[in-house]
């Protein structure tokens, strides 16, 4: 028997449905939720995932602004940018598209972004936030993840959730997440030895490696759920994750495709977030107004 499909596009365009009732909801309260997404130079994938993010924006009815920068943009023009975002009133989620050219500082420039516009969650605050539990913004691509889950009804507490990879977006907040909802969580990465010996214990196994098919039958228990977050390419340059799914369809109980598994939740919970911080933003707008 096949196993179970976790579809997220549809998760995702049934999650999108409610963030958009959600956008209207402000709208007539006189707030439009804003995107700003800084581009730096003319990496093709970059420029693609960012359209797709600001399609996605539009879809729903939210304001979007793309602001491009030149490949040899100073630090200092881009943290420049970026404090005037974090002023700006219409713009509640700032997101600087990764990776950035050799000149420029990943750590300086995401700390820059303001907590409360850091819709990515990548920022020390907001991982230090999500850590101890408190109220952030939690990165997209786990949270995600969670949501698939949630939606495909697979309680994981109790459940033994072993991660391949440990990458600051990824694998390492995806494990944290886990644990919050009570899984036993293990993680994995290049150095572990006998990966398959921790893989093959595990009732839901988080692939987040970057290495196309890596994942195979031997790796699976029977009845494991399988998430499959990688985005390769194959021998035929066809898309593909880093899971083997013809090898693990079947052994899985559940599975994420690739295309159309992790990587529609990844822009879904990104609106969400967005959405989210102009609802508080609004909130506290409010509460001042009320003093
Ligand atoms: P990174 O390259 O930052 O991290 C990869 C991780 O995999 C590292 O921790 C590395 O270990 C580990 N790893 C590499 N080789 C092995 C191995 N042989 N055995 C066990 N672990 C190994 O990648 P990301 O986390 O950024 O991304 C992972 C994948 O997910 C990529 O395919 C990426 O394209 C995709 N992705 C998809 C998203 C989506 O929306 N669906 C969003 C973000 C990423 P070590 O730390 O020891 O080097």
């Amino acid at each position: 028997m096949s196993s179970a499909i976790i579809n997220g596009k549809e998760i995702g365009q049934e999650i999108r449905k409610e963030v958009a009732v959600r956008v209207d909801a402000l709208k007539q309260q006189g707030v439009t939720p804003g995107l700003a997404v800084i581009l730096v130079g003319d990496n093709p994938a970059s420029k693609t995932y960012v359209a797709n993010k600001q399609k996605s924006c539009e879809a729903i009815g939210m304001f979007s602004e793309l602001i491009k920068l030149p490949e040899d943009t100073t630090q200092e023009s881009l943290l420049e940018q970026i404090r005037d975002l974090n002023t700006r009133e219409d713009i509640h989620g700032i997101l600087v598209q990764l990776p950035l050219p050799k000149q420029i500082d990943e750590d300086a420039v995401i700390a820059t972004i303001s907590p409360e516009k850091d819709v990515d969650g990548f920022s020390p605050i907001s991982v230090g936030k999500m850590m101890l539990g408190q109220e952030t913004y939690l990165p997209c691509t786990p949270f995600g993840v969670m949501k698939l889950l949630e939606h495909a009804g697979i309680d994981v507490a109790g459940k033994h959730a072993v991660i391949v990879g440990r990458s600051h977006i990824v694998g390492k907040p995806m494990g944290q997440l886990l644990l919050q909802k009570d899984a036993t969580v293990t993680y994995t990465h290049s150095k572990t030895k006998d990966l398959v010996s921790f893989t093959k214990q595990a009732d839901i196994i988080i692939a987040a490696i970057g290495k196309a098919k890596f994942i195979t039958e031997e790796h699976v228990k029977p009845g494991a759920v399988v998430i499959d977050v990688g985005i390769n390419r194959d021998e035929n340059n066809k898309l593909c994750g880093d899971v083997d799914f013809a090898a693990v369809d079947g052994i899985a109980s559940h599975i994420t495709p690739v295309p159309g598994g992790v990587g529609p939740m990844t822009i879904t919970m990104l609106l969400e977030n967005t959405v989210l911080s102009a609802e508080r933003k609004l909130e506290q707008d409010k509460a001042v107004k009320n003093l």
